[in-house]
C-alpha cells in the first residue's frame, strides 16, 4: 500500500512540474515556434494567471483554455475555446451565483510597428509619444487585433479581455429574478415583504400603519 502511495505522489509531482512548463508556454509562446502549419496549446488557468481582478470577472477554479496558433503572412492567427465557471453577481438581487462560461475566440496578432523614426522628425516631443502605443485610426479599429513585440506572444492580456467581453452586461441569477424590495431591501425571491401592505407615503404613514396593526393585534 505504502509503495503505491509514494508511486502516486512521484507521478503527481512529475505531472505538476510538467503542467507548469506548459502553462508558461501557453501564455507566452515563442513566436519562432508558431509555424504556418500551426501549434496547439492547452491548459487550465486561474483568474490570476489570466490577469483578471475582482472587478473584471471571478472564476470558480480554473478555466480550460485551448488555443490554435498559426502564422499567416506576417501575422499570427489565434483561435480557440475557453471554458469554465464564472462567479457573477445578479444585478437584481445582488447575490453571487455560478454560471457556466464557454466561448470561442478568433484574434489576430500583428507585430507592433515602431513609429519613432517618423515622430523623430517632429521637434522635441518624441520621448513622450514613443512611450505610448501608436494611435489606431478609426477605420483600422478592430477589437480582435492585438500587437506583439519581441520574440514571445503575451496571451494573458488578450485572454483577459476576451473573458470580459464574454461576460454578460446584466447577469441574472435566474431569468425572472424578483430582485430586492426598493424600500426595505428584502430579497423578494425568498417571499414577499411587508412593504406591499403599507400605503405609499412618508414615514408617518408607516408609523400609523404599525400603530393600527398593533391595535388590531391587541383587540384579538
Ligand atoms: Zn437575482
Ligand atoms: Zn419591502
Amino acid at each position: 500500500m505504502t509503495g503505491e502511495c509514494s508511486a502516486d505522489r512521484s507521478m503527481w509531482e512529475r505531472g505538476s512540474s510538467l503542467s507548469l512548463g506548459i502553462m508558461t508556454d501557453l501564455l507566452t509562446p515563442k513566436i519562432a515556434d508558431i509555424t504556418a502549419a500551426g501549434v496547439s496549446l492547452s491548459g487550465d488557468l486561474t483568474a490570476e494567471e489570466l490577469g483578471l481582478d475582482d472587478t473584471d470577472a471571478a472564476l470558480r477554479g480554473t478555466a480550460a483554455v485551448g488555443l490554435d496558433l498559426r502564422a499567416v503572412d506576417r501575422t499570427i492567427c489565434v483561435t480557440g475555446v475557453v471554458e469554465g465557471t464564472a462567479i457573477r453577481q445578479c444585478v437584481r438581487c445582488l447575490k453571487d451565483f455560478d454560471e457556466p462560461m464557454a466561448f470561442s475566440l478568433c484574434v489576430v496578432y500583428e507585430r507592433e510597428v515602431k513609429s519613432t523614426g517618423l515622430i523623430g522628425k517632429r521637434d522635441g516631443a518624441q520621448k513622450k509619444i514613443s512611450a505610448t502605443p501608436p494611435v489606431v485610426e478609426e477605420e483600422e479599429q478592430n477589437d480582435d487585433l492585438y500587437y506583439f513585440t519581441g520574440d514571445h506572444l503575451d496571451l494573458a492580456p488578450m485572454l483577459r479581455e476576451q473573458v470580459i467581453l464574454a461576460s454578460p452586461m446584466h447577469p441574472l441569477c435566474v431569468p425572472d429574478c424578483l430582485g430586492l424590495c426598493a424600500r426595505c431591501g428584502h430579497d423578494l425571491n425568498e417571499g414577499p415583504c411587508r412593504c406591499g401592505d403599507v400605503p405609499v407615503g412618508g414615514p408617518f404613514d408607516v408609523l400609523r400603519t404599525m400603530k393600527e396593526k398593533l391595535r388590531d393585534a391587541g383587540r384579538r
